[in-house]
């Protein structure tokens, strides 16, 4: 290989590689969707904020296509479509904005299971004095808690944070009883999809445009590459210094956005219904082969592809561990994982800390096959029961 290209080789895995069930975190990126990455970096080079010469002319074009591909998903138009680099990005866009076009505070409820990139931006926004925040309260499936949506509305709010479905239990939510609750009162909503796009169908309509969150790399698309749609966001008008000039579009990752949305657009039914099927099986032989398992999360309501579970007495990261290189899954947000503490949405769901401390959570995607789910059930059992005998002696109830 040319010396300048081979930066740095990984090791190849040994044999047919450890079962990746971390799909939540991210997922690789479908091999159609790199042919039209590798063509537009290669072929379409232009500038899309250049247009006037044929090649900044084309890229502009297959940019505003890959706008109208994720506008029709979301019955929105293609100028509502803002793509960014990634969905933490499209967050802080959308809430800067919100900053900026109301009067100081703003006054944000958002729910206690947002993804840390809603919460770390409105504390971060709240530490500044430009927000002033009220939490929504969850039962414990992470379901939204209607008294606690009712309470923050009538209090006063000029935006709400929900989320379409949750990164961690699945959880899906139902966002548009939220958005009319919240427009009768006069408030924004800020819809982070980032979990929920292409694998479900999303509960909006036209008056849910206020913000909407989505990333590529969900969807077998590239990471770094996002979108904030939104009827009424205006880069300008953003606070603070991100809206002063308009970056060089990343039209390669914006065309790769597209086609993901396009291919999940066109078998996201089947993938969904399929991944489910694998889901209920993989729950189904876990629940056969470890005692006392418990599945996290909104049972009639969830994910499909999402499976998460406690196994009280198997502390999560030394099953993990014993799971290296056999198969990868996490103990929860992609930003909570690494990091000690607790998630915060186990938490909100108020469950013992037992079983805070033993959630694995698995995402099945794309490529999942029944052969990887039934060999997977049997390493994800053997270790919890091997863990659970270490430190119990196997007395963990
Ligand atoms: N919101 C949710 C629900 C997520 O799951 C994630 C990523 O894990 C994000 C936001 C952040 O997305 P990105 O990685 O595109 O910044």
């Amino acid at each position: 290989m040319n010396e300048v290209v081979a930066i740095k080789a990984l090791e190849p895995i040994a044999g047919s590689g450890p079962i990746y069930l971390d799909h939540h975190a991210t997922t690789p990126v479908d091999s159609r969707v790199l042919e039209v990455v590798v063509k537009m970096m290669a072929e379409e080079y232009g500038n899309a904020n250049g247009v006037e010469n044929i090649h900044g002319e084309r890229a502009a074009r297959a940019v505003a296509d890959a706008k109208e591909t994720i506008a029709r998903i979301l019955s929105a138009e293609p100028e509502q479509v803002h793509f960014t680099a990634g969905s933490t990005e499209a967050i802080q866009l959308a809430i800067s904005h919100a900053i900026a076009t109301h009067s100081a505070p703003l006054r944000v409820a958002m729910t206690r299971v947002e993804h840390k990139a809603v919460i770390d931006t409105v504390l971060r926004a709240e530490r500044l004095g430009l927000v002033e925040k009220s939490w929504i309260e969850v039962d414990e499936n992470a379901q939204l808690n209607w008294q606690s949506v009712e309470r923050v509305l009538t209090g006063g709010v000029d935006l709400i944070c929900v989320m379409a479905a949750n990164n961690e239990v699945g959880t899906i939510y139902p966002v548009r009883k939220v958005t009319h609750l919240a427009h009768h009162h006069g408030a924004l909503v800020l819809v982070d999809a980032t979990q929920a796009i292409g694998r479900m169908a999303l509960d909006l309509d036209d008056d849910i445009l206020d913000y909407i969150v989505l990333s590529a790399h969900k969807i077998y698309g590239p990471k770094g590459v996002g979108a904030l749609v939104s009827a009424s966001f205006d880069r300008s008008s953003v606070y603070g210094l991100q809206g002063a000039h308009n970056p060089t579009p990343n039209v390669a990752g914006a065309v790769a956005m597209g086609h993901a949305c396009r291919l999940m657009e066109l078998e996201g039914r089947e993938e969904n219904e399929r991944l489910a099927m694998l889901r209920d099986r993989l729950q189904a032989r876990l629940i056969s082969l470890v005692p006392d398992l418990k599945v996290n999360g909104d049972s009639t309501s969830r994910l499909p592809h999402n499976l998460h579970l406690s196994a009280a007495g198997a502390p999560n990261d030394i099953v993990l561990n014993r799971l290296r290189g056999k198969v990868s899954l996490s103990t929860g947000s992609a930003c909570n994982a690494g990091a000690q503490e607790p998630s915060h949405v186990l938490q909100a769901m108020g469950l013992p800390s037992a079983l805070l401390e033993s959630c694995l959570r698995i995402g099945l995607g794309r490529s999942t096959t029944l052969d990887e789910v039934e060999r997977a059930a049997k390493l994800i059992a053997e270790a919890i029961n091997e863990v659970r005998h270490d430190f119990t002696g196997g007395t963990h109830v």
